[in-house]
């Protein structure tokens, strides 16, 4: 084979709670992440000479040395020098379906499928938490997108531990095309007004992310019950991204008028805003509901689902 083609989902955070200090200016977090049905296609191909090139159909993302998916390339050549040189160079496109700088882990998905695809194409045999591993070293979110499906996320979000799987919850996601949040500014302004109440003592950090473990959305969960899944939504970064960004706001309270729609948050540090639903039907007519609502071209809607699995392989060559 010389080339593979593999599908790469989005996460959504069902729950995110900021604990407390981590070294290095990262948060101890604890956070359950979801996989969703909106993917991007990442196609990784053996070429005949030595470079890493990558190309993408989206004109915000950068295809140069700081494109993730270059990172996780260039991982793997200084990873495996031996297997680079036997197999050449890679050519990297990256079909972007995932909106850009949303709070849905799109870079480090494109990471993780790149860090599989490169696996398999140099026939490596690494195996998942190898992989997990060295997408650990790329952002901390590349660790949860390699194996995907439902997981409690602790440390600084790479310390997974698997949930049951939550397949066909529905979903709609809104976002405002030029609308970015930086992920820096929302934790540290998080920290600016409410690192007073962090934990500090290592032990009761530990307590704290232990306590989630048994909390009642991950109890939920175990049921599979969609509705009390949603009612213990949480995302502590609404505190400082609500009152900053009215627009998010508005998405969050539209969505929280909008008949059958289970529960809304905000996904990881914004500005997306979820909803979830029992059916596919009731999602695509709140879309509908949302975009008549807020006539605004700029307001980008989308419908997905819930998903068990991180990235999968849709074809090779
Ligand atoms: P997270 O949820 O992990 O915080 P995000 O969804 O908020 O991530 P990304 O879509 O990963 O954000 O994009 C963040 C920034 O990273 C963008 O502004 C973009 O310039 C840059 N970037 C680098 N590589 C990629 C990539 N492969 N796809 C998207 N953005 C990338």
């Amino acid at each position: 084979m010389h080339s593979y083609s593999l599908i790469a989902p989005a996460k959504i955070n069902l729950y995110l709670e900021i604990i407390g200090d981590a070294s290095g200016g990262y948060h101890e977090l604890a956070m359950i992440l979801q996989s969703i049905s909106l993917a991007d296609r990442i196609d990784v191909l053996s070429t005949s000479n030595d470079s890493i090139r990558v190309h993408c159909n989206h004109p915000q993302v950068p295809t140069d040395k700081s494109n993730l998916a270059y990172k996780a390339a260039e991982l793997m050549a200084t990873q495996f020098p031996e297997a680079f040189a036997r197999y050449g160079g890679l050519e990297i496109s990256i079909n972007k379906q995932i909106p850009v700088a949303a709070g849905l882990a799109g870079g480090s998905t494109n990471a993780a499928a790149v860090l599989v695809g490169i696996d398999l194409l140099w026939k490596l045999g690494l195996t998942q938490s190898e992989l997990e591993e060295l997408g650990a070293t790329l952002g901390s979110d590349v660790p949860f997108c390699v194996s995907g499906g439902t997981a409690i996320a602790t440390g600084r979000g790479d310390q997974l531990a698997p949930l049951p799987s939550l397949d066909n919850i529905y979903i709609v996601l809104a976002k405002y095309r030029s609308l970015e949040v930086s992920t820096a500014w929302a934790y540290k302004t998080y920290r600016q007004e409410f690192g007073n109440s962090y934990i500090r003592d290592t032990n009761d950090l530990v307590a704290r992310a232990n306590a989630v473990h048994s909390g009642e959305i991950v109890k939920a969960i175990f049921e599979r019950n969609a509705a009390k899944i949603a009612e213990k939504l949480h995302n502590d970064l609404e505190r400082v991204v609500l009152p900053a960004y009215p627009q998010v706001l508005q998405l969050r309270e539209a969505f929280a008028n909008e008949e059958g729609v289970l529960g809304t948050m905000m996904s990881g540090s914004g500005p997306t805003v979820f909803a979830l639903f029992e059916s596919e039907q009731q999602a695509e007519q709140v879309k509908l509901h949302i975009r008549e609502a807020i006539s605004d071209e700029d307001l980008e809607l989308f419908v997905a689902r819930t998903i068990t699995h991180g990235i999968q392989v849709a074809s090779s060559v």
